[in-house]
C-alpha cells in the first residue's frame, strides 16, 4: 500500500478539513448567475490513492462545474493525440505573468500556455477538429468519465448557455489569436469556443475529481479501473505545466509554498496531484482576489506543512 496507515492519514486530513472549514473569507464568482448562486459555504474534500484507497468528507454529493480544471484535461487530450511538437506549434509552455484572460500572446504570437483561457481555447481547437460538435464534446466527456473511473461526471446546460452569452472576452481572445495566425488552418472559431464553454460546464463531485487527480498522479492510469487514459509522457508534461501555471496569478507563489502540481477553477474546484501517491480534490466556492478557492489553497498549504509531499522536498 502506498499509504500504509490510511486510517491515520485520513484522520489527519479530517483534522485539516475541520480547521480550514472555519474560514469564511472570499466571495463566490459572480460573472454568471449560475455561479453566483453556488452555496458559498459548501465544502468538500476527497482523496484517492494510486492504489485505489479512497476517503471523502463534507459535501461529498455536491456536483460542481469543473470550469478551468478542464484546461489540463483538454491539453492532455490534445497532447496524447497529436504529440508535443504539433500541440506546441500552437501554444507555449511558459507562465504568462498575466491574468488568465489577458489579451496577450508570447513572442511567437501564440498563447503563453494551455492553463490560461487563450491557451485552453487553442487546445480546444486541436481536439478532433474534423468531427461533429457532438462527437468532439463526447470524446472530451468520455475522457472525463475514464479519468474519474466512471464516477459522477455530468453537464450543466444552464452554465454552458450563460458562459456562451457572456463570452465577449473569450471571443476577443479567439479573434486576437486568429488575427495573429495562431490557430491551425481551417479552425472554426465558433465551434472551438462552444467546445471550450461546454468543457467548462462539465460537472463532477469531489470524489470523482479526486480520482481524476489520482489518474494524473498514477502516470495516466485510472487507479479504480486500471484503464490507461493518457500516456506517461502526456501525464508528466501536463503535471509540469500544472506546477508552473495551474493557479492563475498565484501559480509561482503556490509552487513556492505548496510545491504540488494543481489546477483551480472559478467554481471553487481545486485538484492536487501528489505524483506516485494520490490525488486530492477540494471544492469550496469562496474565491480569493486571484480566483482561487480560499479554503482549497489553505488546505493545500496546511497539507504540505503536515506531510512531506512537496515535489521538491527530499524526504
Ligand atoms: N469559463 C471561464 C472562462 O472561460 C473559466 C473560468 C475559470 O475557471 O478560470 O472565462
Amino acid at each position: 500500500l502506498v499509504i500504509p496507515d490510511f486510517t491515520a492519514f485520513c484522520a489527519e486530513l479530517e483534522r485539516l478539513f475541520v480547521a480550514v472549514r472555519e474560514c469564511r473569507e472570499g466571495d463566490v464568482a459572480s460573472y454568471i448567475p449560475q455561479l453566483a448562486r453556488a452555496d458559498a459555504d459548501g465544502f468538500a474534500m476527497a482523496v484517492c490513492t494510486v492504489d485505489g484507497q479512497r476517503f471523502a468528507i463534507g459535501d461529498t454529493d455536491a456536483r460542481f462545474g469543473v470550469q478551468s480544471t478542464c484546461k489540463p484535461i483538454n491539453y492532455a487530450i490534445a497532447l496524447d493525440r497529436l504529440g508535443i511538437d504539433a500541440v506546441h506549434r500552437h501554444v507555449g509552455r511558459e507562465p504568462s505573468g498575466h491574468s488568465f484572460n489577458e489579451i496577450t500572446l508570447n513572442a511567437a504570437r501564440l498563447p503563453h500556455n494551455p492553463m490560461i483561457n487563450a491557451g485552453a481555447i487553442m487546445c480546444a481547437s486541436l481536439i478532433a477538429p474534423g468531427l461533429s460538435a457532438a462527437d468532439r464534446f463526447d470524446s472530451v466527456f468520455q475522457t472525463w468519465r475514464a479519468l474519474a473511473g466512471a464516477g459522477a461526471v455530468g453537464f450543466d446546460n444552464a452554465v454552458f448557455l450563460s458562459e456562451r452569452d457572456t463570452a465577449d472576452r473569450n471571443f476577443a481572445l479567439a479573434y486576437f489569436m486568429r488575427e495573429n495566425g495562431a490557430f491551425p488552418d481551417g479552425t472554426d472559431l465558433k465551434a472551438t469556443l462552444e467546445l471550450y464553454f461546454q468543457c467548462c460546464s462539465i460537472t463532477i463531485d469531489a470524489p470523482g475529481l479526486a480520482t481524476v487527480a489520482a489518474t494524473f498522479a498514477n502516470g495516466g492510469v485510472c487507479p479504480l479501473t486500471s484503464e490507461r487514459v493518457f500516456s506517461n509522457d502526456t501525464t508528466k508534461n501536463c503535471l509540469s505545466l500544472m506546477a508552473s501555471c495551474g493557479l492563475y496569478d498565484f501559480s509561482g507563489e503556490f509552487a513556492f509554498t505548496v510545491g504540488l502540481p494543481a489546477k483551480s477553477g472559478v467554481s471553487g474546484a481545486l485538484f492536487l496531484t501528489i505524483p506516485g501517491v494520490c490525488g486530492i480534490a477540494l471544492w469550496s466556492p469562496r474565491l480569493d482576489a486571484l480566483g482561487n478557492s480560499v479554503r482549497g489553497v489553505e488546505f493545500a498549504r496546511r497539507l504540505t506543512k503536515t506531510f512531506t509531499f512537496d515535489s521538491f522536498a527530499d524526504g
